[in-house]
């Protein structure tokens, strides 16, 4: 995730407010945090990408991401100050999980300047997704 794309109007990677979006409903292992994500694009659209990066958190986590823009992700068990919290290096992301079954469910800036607006959801905790079909980018996260 690079500090590019400062031109944008929004936030990096938010999506334009009129492209198609479809809404999953996701939750950690023990369904202590259950929540609703509305990605853009659809996950089953062809220009759908999960992204796997190769730092260390993300190798860790086995996450695969999607970037999302806040408000549109909608809790209906607990919320994103109930879950465990884990940062590190320059700490400016916090990486949340569920302190009862551990699930890593998303990361999301600490620093206002940064990444501002924007989640980046694990993809693994989506309903109703084969997540093994879909499009992946790797991204070398290790090295920025
Ligand atoms: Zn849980």
């Amino acid at each position: 995730m690079s500090d590019s794309g400062k031109s944008n109007s929004g936030p990096p990677g938010a999506p334009p407010a009129d492209a198609p979006t479809k809404t999953y409903d996701a939750s950690c292992h023990c369904g202590a945090f259950k929540y609703s994500v509305t990605a853009s694009p659809p996950l089953d659209d062809p220009s759908a990408v999960l992204v796997e990066c190769n730092c260390s958190i993300c190798v860790s986590n086995g996450y695969l991401l999607i970037y999302v823009p806040n408000e549109r992700i909608v809790f209906s068990n607990g919320s994103i100050e109930h879950f465990k919290s884990y940062s590190f290096g320059t700490k400016r992301m916090g990486h949340y999980f569920c302190g009862t079954c551990g699930a890593s469910c998303m990361i999301r800036s600490k620093d206002p300047s940064f990444f501002t607006g924007m989640t980046c959801i694990n993809a693994r905790m989506l309903q109703g997704v084969e997540i093994e079909k879909l499009k992946r980018k790797s991204v070398d996260g290790k090295s920025f």
